[in-house]
C-alpha cells in the first residue's frame, strides 16, 4: 500500500442525486467511486456524461455494482441473465470501469452445485473477458448457496478464469464470522475488489442489519484492522472502498458524510499499519491527551444564575480576559470559562485538551480533515491550535498545566479557589455533549481518530421523552472523558426534554460533602424522588445512614461492575447546560447512564416548578403541546 492509499466510496453511502454523490466524494477528498446502478438510472446524466463529470472531478470510476442473480438452475433464465449483463456491459464501457460486482444469489433458481455455478460464471467471465472487463463475485451474507467468502472463493477457484476474482466485503464476512486467517492465502490478484464497513454488533437478521445499520469504519464493532491487514496480506493492491447503507447518512448532508467517511478510511489504514500492514497515512499515533485544560460555556450575554452557581460550587472567578468578555473559573485543576460573547444559546462552546504534542496534534487533525476552528471564534489570545468538532464545538489543544499557554491572557482577580475548599472539586472528570441526530457516529469517528480516544460499547436508555443512544471516549489513563448521547430518532412535536443537553461532570472524593457544602451555599441542586431510594435500597445493599443521606442531599447511585458512581446535578442552567458532582468508587468507569431517566424527569419537574413562579410569556405556543414544556 503506498502512503497513501487509494480511496473510494460508493455511490449508495451519500444522500442525494448521483451529482451530489460525486461532488461530495470528490471534495472529501476521494480518488474513485463505486457507481450504484440505481443512482446511474435515476440521473439525467448518460454513463458518457458520468464518465466525464467523474473525470472533471479528479475521480475514478473503480467499479459498478451490483449485478444481481446470475445464475439460475433454469437455462432460458440464465440466457436472460446473460443478456442483461450484456446491456450492462455497454453501461461499464460508456462509464469507462472494467470491473462489475456480481454478487452471489438469493432467488429460488440459484444454483448450489458449486461445478455448475462456477461454469455459469465462467461463461459470463468469457463475455466479459471479451470487452476487457472483469467480474468481481461477492458472497452475500444471505445468499441462498454462497453466502461466506471462503464458499465464493471456492467458486472463483473451480471457475479458474482470469476475469473472475473476489470482491471482499468486510460487512458480509465479518457479519458471518470470525475466521478470517484463511484470506491471506488467497492469491492477490484473484481480489479483485475490497469493500469496507464497519457496523454495531447486533443480534439480528443479517439482512435488515446491512441494510440499515452499517457504519464507517471505526464507528462500530468489527476488528477492520484485522481484516484489512488479512487483505494486504493476501496481496491486494486495489483501492479501499467504503460500502456502507446507513439510515442516516442516507439522508444527511452529503459532504460531511463523505469527509467523515474519508477519515474513516484514513484511521482505518493507520490502524492497519500499527498491526504491520500496510503504511500509514496519517503520519504517527495521536500524541498523549494529559488531561482537559479547561471546558469554555459560551453565553449570549450574562448569565447569572450560571455564575451564581459556580461560586456555590466552590469555584473562583480568578481571571478576566485583557480583551474579551470572559472569565475564568478555577476549582482544584478545573478550569472553566464562561465566555458573554458567544454567537448562540448557551453551550459548551469549547473544550481544550492537554496534549503532550499540540503542534503534532494539531497536525494530525488537519491530515484527518478536521475543520479549523475559524481564529474569531477561540476564548483566548494565545494561538493556539483548534479545529471544530462535528456538534460546532472548538476543540483546542494545549500544553498541560496552568502555566500553559492560554493562561496569560488573563488578569488575576486575586480570587482563590481557597473558598471551595468545603466542596473539594479536584478536576473535570468528563462533559456531557448531546449530539445532532445526524452527527453521532460522526463525533465518535472523530474524536476517536484525531485524539486516539477509545470508544466504549454503545448503549441505549429509556429517557422520559424518547430512547437515548450513549457512547462514552477515553483515553487509555482516563484523563480525558467524553460521554456522547443522541435521541435514538427525530424529535417530535411533544418534545418537552431539553434539546441536546449539555453538561460538565466535577470530579470530587466525597460526594455527601460535596453536595452539603453546596447546598448550603445555595447551589440549585436537584431533589430525587423517594421511589427512586426504594428501589435502590432493594437493589443495593447500603447501609442505612447511607442511603438516607443520598435521600437528603438528592445523590444518585449507579451500581457498576468493579465500583459504583454517585453524583448530584444542579438544575440546567440557561436553557441547556447543568454542573454534575461526581465520586468513583472503586474502580468505576462509567457515566451513570442507568440513573438519567431519573435525573431527566427531576429536570423537568423543576422545569415546571420554575415556570410556576416565573411570569408566563404572553406569545401563545404554537402548538397545544408546547404549553406543557
Ligand atoms: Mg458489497
Amino acid at each position: 500500500m503506498p502512503a497513501d492509499p487509494r480511496t473510494a466510496v460508493a455511490t449508495v453511502c451519500l444522500s442525494g442525486a448521483l451529482d451530489d454523490k460525486l461532488a461530495a466524494a470528490a471534495t472529501a477528498g476521494f480518488d474513485g467511486v463505486e457507481i450504484f446502478e440505481p443512482d446511474l438510472v435515476a440521473s439525467p446524466m448518460s454513463p458518457g456524461e458520468v464518465r466525464l463529470r467523474c473525470a472533471d472531478l479528479g475521480l475514478s470510476i473503480d467499479l459498478y455494482q451490483p449485478f444481481r442473480d446470475l445464475d439460475s438452475t433454469d437455462e432460458a433464465r440464465l440466457a436472460a441473465n446473460h443478456r442483461r449483463a450484456e446491456h450492462k456491459f455497454e453501461v461499464m464501457r460508456a462509464l469507462g470501469t472494467d470491473t462489475v460486482l456480481v454478487c452471489s444469489s438469493v432467488g429460488a433458481d440459484a444454483v448450489a452445485d458449486p461445478d455448475r455455478l462456477a461454469a455459469q460464471l465462467h461463461g459470463l467471465a468469457d463475455r466479459a473477458a471479451e470487452r476487457g472487463l472483469r467480474l468481481a463475485y461477492e458472497a452475500l451474507a444471505w445468499g441462498r448457496h454462497v453466502n461466506t467468502w471462503d464458499a465464493s472463493w471456492d467458486v472463483v477457484r473451480r471457475a479458474d478464469h482470469p476475469a473472475l476474482g473476489l470482491c471482499l466485503d468486510s460487512f458480509h464476512v465479518l457479519s458471518r464470522t470470525s475466521e478470517i486467517d484463511g484470506i491471506a492465502d488467497v492469491p492477490g490478484e484473484k481480489i479483485f475488489f475490497l469493500q469496507l464497513a464497519d457496523a454495531p454488533v447486533l443480534a439480528m437478521d443479517v439482512l435488515q442489519w446491512s441494510r440499515h445499520h452499517r457504519l464507517f469504519p471505526g464507528q462500530g464493532g468489527f476488528d477492520l484492522s484485522r481484516f484489512l491487514a488479512a487483505v494486504l496480506g493476501a496481496g491486494y493492491r486495489g483501492p479501499l472502498s467504503l460500502e456502507v447503507f446507513n439510515d442516516v447518512f442516507r439522508q444527511a448532508d452529503p459532504v460531511r458524510t463523505a469527509a467523515d467517511a474519508h477519515r474513516s478510511l484514513l484511521a482505518l489504514a493507520e490502524a492497519t499499519a500499527a498491526r504491520g500492514a500496510g503504511t500509514d497515512p496519517v503520519g504517527g499515533p495521536a500524541p498523549a491527551v494529559e488531561g482537559t485544560a479547561f471546558v469554555e460555556i459560551a453565553t449570549g450575554g450574562a448569565e447569572p444564575a450560571l455564575d451564581d452557581t459556580l461560586a456555590a460550587l466552590g469555584f473562583a472567578r480568578t481571571g478576566h480576559h485583557r480583551t474579551k468578555p470572559v472569565d475564568r473559573w478555577e476549582q482544584g485543576s478545573a478550569r472553566i470559562l464562561v465566555n458573554r460573547s458567544g454567537e448562540r444559546s448557551t453551550a459548551v462552546g469549547a473544550l481544550a485538551v492537554e496534549s503532550a504534542d499540540p503542534s503534532a496534534a494539531a497536525r494530525r487533525a488537519a491530515r484527518l480533515g478536521a475543520p479549523p476552528l475559524p481564529r474569531s471564534r477561540g476564548p483566548a489570545e494565545a494561538d493556539l491550535p483548534a479545529v471544530t468538532a462535528p456538534d460546532g464545538t472548538a476543540l483546542f489543544f494545549c500544553r498541560p498545566g496552568v502555566d500553559a499557554d492560554w493562561a496569560g491572557d488573563f488578569r488575576a482577580t486575586g480570587e482563590t479557589d481557597e473558598v471551595g475548599a468545603g466542596i473539594g472539586v479536584r478536576a473535570i472528570d468528563h462533559v456531557g455533549l448531546a449530539q445532532p441526530f445526524d452527527h453521532f457516529d460522526e463525533a465518535t469517528l472523530f474524536y476517536r481518530a484525531v485524539l486516539g480516544l477509545t470508544p466504549g460499547s454503545a448503549g441505549e436508555f429509556a429517557a422520559p421523552f424518547g430512547l437515548v443512544r450513549s457512547r462514552a471516549l477515553a483515553d487509555p489513563a482516563r484523563r480525558v472523558r467524553l460521554a456522547l448521547t443522541v435521541s435514538l430518532l427525530r424529535r417530535g412535536e411533544w418534545a418537552p426534554g431539553v434539546p441536546e443537553p449539555q453538561y460538565v461532570a466535577l470530579a470530587v472524593d466525597d460526594v455527601l460533602a460535596a453536595a452539603r457544602a453546596a447546598r448550603e451555599a445555595g447551589a440549585p441542586l436537584l431533589a430525587m424522588p423517594d421511589n427512586y431510594y426504594d428501589d435502590l435500597a432493594a437493589r443495593v445493599d447500603l447501609p442505612a445512614d447511607r442511603l438516607a443521606a443520598y435521600r437528603e442531599l438528592g445523590v444518585l447511585h449507579d451500581q457498576g461492575p468493579d465500583g459504583a458512581y454517585l453524583q448530584v446535578c444542579t438544575e440546567v442552567l440557561a436553557g441547556r447546560i447543568f454542573v454534575a458532582l461526581v465520586q468513583r468508587l472503586g474502580d468505576d468507569d462509567g457515566y451513570g447512564w442507568a440513573d438519567a431517566p431519573v435525573r431527566m424527569s427531576a429536570h423537568r419537574r423543576r422545569r415546571l416548578a420554575r415556570r410556576a413562579v416565573t411570569p408566563v410569556s404572553p406569545t401563545p405556543p404554537s402548538h397545544p403541546a408546547a404549553a406543557a414544556r
